[in-house]
């Protein structure tokens, strides 16, 4: 049997360190050790488990899908499977909510959806430079890189990366009517700025790791407006705030903004199986065929757990507000605690919440202890400040109480 320590040894360095024990089985919102010892996980896989760990439903379609020899890997090739995927999407997520979007399937991860969404903005556009925003993140390969704003993380690439511009977060937080991208209509405005005008501009509505930095639909309408006014594409990166992460199944409806591109990964899939989906404007469909391609962008199973997740939870705004509720609760807990203690906030919205420290070492021990207490929660922010939660929304009430309550004690034991 692998130890603890061989795994901790062989394995590159992550959540291996942080969590140090050998994961074994889980299901809905529980992951049990190899000892048997059971965490509650407020973590869902950083967003990719959002209809939560071996989620029934999803599972024994995916069974049936394998019993019958279902296709498990075939490139680009249409599939039922493909096909049945693309029926829901138009049918349950786009018609309603009146989106006309193409759809690209660009190989598995996050950062494949980002990196295809990046190129197609510069082969359209004619254009090189994309904008960014501080705090933003975006992947690690070397394009979604470019546009993502956390130093550590660029600084591993140890090389310049060209072509993105960061702009400032300003005025994102908050109600203020007056609020917009201000910093990014000035560089445009100013023709000696020195900057070029970029193919588009890139951007999560609630920054996850940059430590859940919630855009106001304020300043998120006049960045749509700005871009269109400016012939610059918006591309919306909602690989870890849609799929309901926010409440509606789109993180940007709130806004009421229709982005140019839009990007998802993690729960699309449905049941933690890889898979990406790059949604553009009908126009923007200008690939040459094979221009963008990946071995993996034909991950069928993905397919199944991914139409049956869209059948069986979106057919109905039900899990949209249930997630809304849930989400007050957890609000309500977060504020609590912060109105307990000094440079403690919280912020979020629908099942994305953050609690920020001033004290910037404080977060990295909450999650140390939450883990020991049988809670696992995730940090995130720049300096790692922000403890971050992002349960299943398929969590009950009793499991969002519980763990709340063992979020509360160990704050307490830390900051008391
Ligand atoms: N965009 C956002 C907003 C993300 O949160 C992440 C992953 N945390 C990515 C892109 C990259 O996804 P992946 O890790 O699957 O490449």
């Amino acid at each position: 049997m692998t130890t603890v320590f061989e795994t901790l040894e062989s394995n590159v360095r992550s959540y291996c360190r942080a969590w140090p024990t050998v994961f074994d089985t889980a299901r809905g919102a529980w992951l049990r050790d190899e000892s048997g010892r059971e965490y509650l996980d407020f973590f869902a896989g950083a967003g990719a488990l959002n209809y939560g760990h071996n989620n029934p439903v999803l599972k024994s379609a995916l069974l049936e899908h394998l019993s019958r020899d279902g296709i498990t890997h075939a490139l680009d090739m249409s599939t039922t499977a493909k096909r049945d995927l693309l029926v829901a999407l138009r049918d349950i997520v786009l018609v309603p909510r009146g989106l006309d979007y193409k759809v690209q399937f660009p190989g598995p991860t996050g950062a494949n959806a980002v990196e295809a969404a990046l190129k197609l903005a510069r082969k359209v556009t004619g254009r090189t430079a994309i904008w960014n925003f501080t705090n933003s993140f975006h992947g690690v390969s070397l394009g979604a890189l470019a546009v993502t704003g956390n130093a550590a993380k660029r600084a591993a690439a140890g090389v310049p990366l060209a072509h993105a511009v960061p702009m400032p977060y300003d005025g994102y937080l908050g109600d203020d009517p007056a609020a917009g991208p201000a910093w990014m209509r000035r560089v445009l405005d100013d023709s000696a700025s020195g900057l070029d005008k970029p193919a588009a501009v890139i951007v999560e509505t609630v920054q996850g790791e940059g430590g859940v930095n919630v855009a106001s639909g304020q300043w998120l309408r006049a960045l749509a407006e700005l871009c269109s006014a400016r012939g610059i594409l918006l591309i919306v990166d909602d690989v870890q705030m849609g799929c309901g992460r926010t409440g509606p199944f789109f993180s940007f409806e709130t806004a009421g903004i229709t982005p140019d591109i839009v990007v998802l990964s993690k729960s699309i899939g449905g049941y933690g199986l890889p898979m990406a989906l790059v949604l553009l404007r009908p126009e923007w469909d200008q690939w040459a065929p094979g221009e963008h391609n990946g071995t993996f962008r034909g991950n069928n199973p993905a397919f199944v757990t991914a139409r049956v997740a869209l059948e069986h939870y979106w057919t109905g705004d039900g899990l949209t507000a249930s997630t809304l509720a849930l989400g007050e609760r957890v609000r309500d807990a977060l504020d609590e605690l912060a109105a307990r203690y000094p440079g403690v906030s919280a912020r979020g919205r629908g099942l994305v919440h953050g609690l920020a420290f001033a004290d910037v070492s404080v977060a990295g021990k909450v999650s140390r202890l939450a883990f020991e207490r049988g809670l696992l929660v995730e940090t995130s922010g720049p300096d790692d400040e922000v403890v971050k939660l992002l349960p299943p929304l398929t969590v009950t009430p009793d499991e969002l109480g519980y763990g709340l309550t063992l979020l509360a004690e160990v704050v307490d034991e830390i900051c008391a």
